[in-house]
Order: structure tokens, then sequence, then C-alpha cells
């Protein structure tokens, strides 16, 4: 059968335009494949209502801009220059009137006004940003772009450097956003805290670093700060940042907590694992907030010394036996909040691995590791709660969610194993479209660029059309 396809718009005036035929193509039915449009004829005709409803907004836009705004005369034309328009559905080629000046205006400036310059100032439809920015959030820059190809009409306008550079360009717009760092966050006195209304619950907040390779030096890594931010009744959300590269880390996490409802008199928990960046970011974000060593590192590392002790037992297998039972010992008295008992059995520990002599070959490592977590636990002191307590009341305690926070923002596309190198900018930069996209609060910034976004997506023609 022979398809043509008509596409008609009527103008404000509600005078009905010409149909124009914007795609003919032949279909016969053989085959599954013959079904439908075919995803060529899809793309094609997409692209082609595209141009044809950009030309016929654009036309009809500039007449209005014709008008001086201040005395309504007609402004006289100098021609046009072309503009491609990025859009999903295809790169649009437009015409950018440019007009003469008024005679009624001050005469300092340029003598023309290209007023498509104001209403498409990145010549990039702003969903078309978005995609790319999420895309390319979650997948490689190469593998976006193809994916968005392979979908979209548009072959020629996207690939690896121009995703990379709109996303890019969307994380730095929401950096400029960003307030100024402060030293502290915490303003008002404790009476006016007290004064608020109750607050939502606890907000848990795991924080955690990870390493990614460095373009400029290829045989070192840089660290990069998450965090995931889990409040009791709302979404979570996730925090990126290159330690070290970022000038506003606090600002970030306030920004981050204050979006989830964050009030001044609500307790807050920072779980980290206990090293000295993670843990001075945390300090005076909020003021009823304490900083817990996450029980997931802590049993990371007693896991580590079990196994060396296991190997003792090889050689001696009673001396073995007994670190441990001390061992087991330190992790049951930590869980249970003793800490003082708890740091008395590690130095005994210390101790009786310094003390012993066998052959066991990891035995310096054995000790080096006893004496880390020693120092661990005490530079933590702070940050030790009665666990189990915690647990048996149903907080959150660990669960590994720093580690598998780590996981969920960088490995997946940060990946070392895939050889990628980042640059500092680079790698925070993506963090901040990452997180959000992960988070799925790439949408909501979007929106609030772009209120249309919103309004068009629940738009009723749509809903008939389907
Ligand atoms: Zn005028």
């Amino acid at each position: 059968m022979h398809v043509r396809i008509l596409l008609q718009i009527t103008g404000n005036d509600a005078t009905p335009g010409v149909a124009d035929e914007i795609a003919a193509f032949e279909k016969m039915v053989e085959r599954p494949e013959d079904l439908g449009l075919s995803l060529a004829e899809g793309k094609a005709l997409t692209a082609a209502i595209q141009q044809h409803l950009v030309n016929a907004q654009i036309a009809s836009w500039a007449e209005r801009q014709r008008c001086c705004e201040a005395c309504g005369a007609r402004r006289r034309s100098k021609g046009s220059y072309p503009v491609v328009f990025r859009t999903l559905y295809g790169d649009v080629k437009l015409a950018s009137p440019r007009l003469h000046r008024c005679p009624c205006e001050d005469v300092d400036g340029p003598a023309t006004v290209s007023p498509l310059r104001q209403l498409v100032p990145g010549q990039i439809a702003p969903e078309r940003l978005y995609l790319e920015a999420r895309w390319s959030s979650l997948a490689p820059y190469a593998a976006a772009a193809e994916l968005l190809t392979d979908v979209l009409p548009i072959a020629s306008g996207a690939n690896r450097t121009t995703v990379r550079e709109h996303a890019l360009r969307v994380a730095e717009r929401a950096e400029a956003e960003l307030g100024e760092e402060q030293p502290c966050f915490i303003d008002g006195c404790q009476a006016e805290w007290q004064a608020l209304p109750i607050p939502e619950g606890r907000i848990v907040a795991a924080l955690d670093g990870g390493y990614v390779r460095n373009w400029d030096d290829r045989k070192s890594n840089f660290e990069l700060i998450v965090g995931r931010s889990m409040p009791e009744d709302r979404a979570p959300r996730y925090l990126g940042l290159v330690h070290g590269y970022d000038r506003k880390p606090k600002r970030r996490l306030f920004e981050i907590l204050k979006s989830q409802g964050l009030q001044a008199n609500q307790d807050v928990t920072f779980l980290t694992d206990g090293g000295e960046e993670v843990r001075s970011l945390t300090e005076l974000v909020t003021p009823e907030a304490e900083h817990v060593l996450d029980w997931f590192h802590i049993t990371m590392r007693l896991t580590v010394l079990g196994q060396y002790a296991r190997g003792v037992a090889h050689y001696d297998e009673a001396e073995g036996g007994r670190l441990l039972a001390s061992v087991e010992r330190i992790k049951w008295l930590l869980w249970h909040g003793n800490q003082h008992r708890a740091g008395e059995e590690i130095t005994f520990l210390e101790d009786d691995v310094d003390e012993l002599e066998i052959d066991y070959p990891n035995l310096g490592k054995f000790a080096r590791a006893a004496h880390e977590f020693a120092v661990c636990i005490a530079a933590n002191a702070g940050s030790l709660i009665n666990y189990g307590e915690r647990f048996r009341s149903g907080e959150r305690i660990s669960s590994c969610l720093a580690e598998s926070t780590v996981n969920a923002v960088v490995s997946k596309r940060f990946a070392k194993r895939q050889q990628m190198q980042w640059t500092k900018r680079g790698a925070h930069l993506l963090l901040q479209t990452r997180t959000r996209a992960l988070d799925g609060t790439l949408r909501q910034l979007f929106e609030r660029w772009h209120p249309g976004l919103a309004v068009n997506d629940g738009g009723n023609d749509v809903a008939q059309a389907v």
C-alpha cells in the first residue's frame, strides 16, 4: 500500500494552514518486519515533522519580534543567517532573522539584533540536553552517543565529543548555582532550633571514598568522595565530589540534606569509614549531627585480623586460638558499645602479636593490621556507639551502605577495570550529573531551569494522540 503523511498546522488566527506532505512510502505485508514503521522510517518521519513544526513556530515567532517593544514600530529586516538547532528529533536548520535597531532606542550597542539568539541560547533543545546528560551519566560518552543515535534521528549531531561537552555544560550550570562554602552551616541558637516543628525523623548519610585513575599522571589515582543520604520518609539522594578539587564540599552536602527537608533540630547520623577527610566534611554541617564509624568498616578489619589469627593457628594452634578468641571478644565489646574494655583488649592483642615467635610468614602484616586497627579505633573514639542497641531499635548502623554507594556511583561508570582515565575536572563534573541521574533529580533540575518541560510533558494533545 501507499502511505502519505500530511501535516497541517493551524496558527493562532485559526486559519488552517496548507497540508504539507512530509513523508510517503510503500508498505507491503509479507514478513513481520513489514508491519508498521521501520526504525529508519520512524526517524525520517519525526525529523520531517520536527523541521516543519519548528519552522512554522519560528516563522510566527519571528513575525512578532519584528515590532519594537518600546514604540511598536516595525523594525527593518537585514536578512538572516543560518542556525542549526539541535533537538531530539534532528538537527533543525533555521534562518535566524537579523533586525535593525528601532530608531527610538539608544544608539549604543550593535546596529542589528538577532532575537533568535535569546530564544535558543545554546542552540540545543533542553530535552535533548537532558537526555544527553542523563545517558552519558549512566554509560560512557561514546556508548551514550551511540544509544541516542540508534533511536533518534540525530546521526550527525551526537558523538562522544559533543555529548561529553553538553553533559559537562549541564554540570557546570548546576555548579554555578551552588552557594558559597562556609566552615560552619550552623546558625541561630539552640532555643531557636527547639522552637522548630518536630522533624520527620532521622537522616542517615553514608560517606566513603573511591579511587579513579588520573589522566594527567597515568600511574596515579585520585580520590572521589561519594555519599548517600537517606531520610526516613523521603527518597535518598547521592553526593559526589573530587577530593581536593572541590572547593565547596560542605555546601554540597548541606544542600543535599536541605533538599531532603533538613531542619536544625533534626537528628542526622553520618556513617563513614573514619577517614579524616570524610569525617571533617561532616563537621559543623548541622547541629544535631553525630558521626559514627560504620560497623561495616569495623567488621572488615576484624575479619582480616581473624584470618591472620587462623594463619597463626597453623603454626601454633593454642596461640592462634587465643588470638582468634581475642578478636571475637573485641568484636563483641565494640558491638555492645563497651569502648573502654575494647580498647584494653585491642592493646592486649597488639602486644600478643608483637611477642609471637613463630615462622608464620604474615606475622609482619598481622602486627601492622593490629596496630592500624588500634589507631583507627582510638582516632574514632567519639564515633563509636552501642551498635547492638541501635541495631535492635531498627536503626541503620551499616549494611555496607557506603561501600555499595561507591560501587553504584563510581565503579560502574569510572571503572578502573576498563582503563578509563579521568581529569579531576571531568570526573567532578560527571559526578554532578551522575549522582542526579541515579537519584532521579536530574529531570527536576531541568524542569526548574525550563518550567515548560513539566507542562509539555502532561500535554493533553499527546494523551489524545496516544
Ligand atoms: Zn521603537
